[in-house]
């Protein structure tokens, strides 16, 4: 063993784009949309197929990350899908703070439901974006069941009685360090601020610059 050469540790990837106009050489340009919290509707999953169909998609994949691929497009074509994707709602950049946010589908699509958690993550993913943008990771769940994110998140919003309970570093299940509802929840997460300041407490996004 004392023969062996000292192992040099790969260099890190860079992470993968999850939304975007992407070049694949054999198969042409692939439009990537991302799906907000991995949820769509039918009509409107109807409407994008439509429209990849009619600008010469040939092969449409699942991706990773809560998306479809459509792929073997001019890139006039891509481009023009991601266009009409954006316009119905959809994720087209990888710099959209809603692929930051995990929720689950929240009242009134579930019944056991005490908030809206998806139409609340898409108002707080556009509130704390530059937090997102740090890394934060932001679990928004409808009641304790948890269904979207079982594991622990950075923040994590529980929906009890129409309003969250906050929890930092923790689980859904883990105890709260307050009840909001979202307008408070969103002024109280903005720098200066009693959550904002805890997260800095805690090491979770950076500190004021001074
Ligand atoms: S976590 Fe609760 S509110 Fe959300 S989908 Fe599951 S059961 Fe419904």
């Amino acid at each position: 063993m004392s023969d062996l050469p000292a192992a040099v540790p790969p260099a890190p990837r860079s992470s993968p784009s999850r939304a975007g106009l992407f070049w694949l050489s054999s198969a042409g340009f692939a439009a990537l949309v991302g799906l907000p919290f991995g949820r769509v509707d039918a009509a409107t999953l109807d409407r994008l197929g439509g429209t990849a169909l009619a600008h010469g998609c040939t092969d449409i994949r699942l991706s990773p990350w809560r998306g479809i691929a459509f792929r073997g497009m001019a890139q006039a074509d891509a481009t023009a899908l991601l266009t009409f994707a954006h316009s119905v709602g959809l994720i087209v950049r990888d710099d959209d703070p809603r692929l930051s946010v995990q929720a689950c589908a929240g009242a009134p699509a579930c019944l056991r439901a005490e908030t809206s958690a998806m139409t609340d993550a898409s108002q707080l993913a556009d509130a704390i974006a530059p937090l997102l943008a740090e890394g934060l990771t932001l679990h928004v769940s409808g009641c304790v069941k948890s269904c979207a994110r079982p594991g622990t998140s950075d923040l994590t919003l529980v929906g009890r009685d129409a309003r969250y309970g906050v929890i930092i570093g923790g689980t859904a299940r883990d105890s709260a360090i307050a009840e909001l509802d979202l307008s408070a929840l969103v002024t109280r997460l903005q720098p200066g601020q009693e959550i904002h300041a805890r997260l800095v407490a805690a090491g979770l996004i950076a500190g004021p610059r001074v």
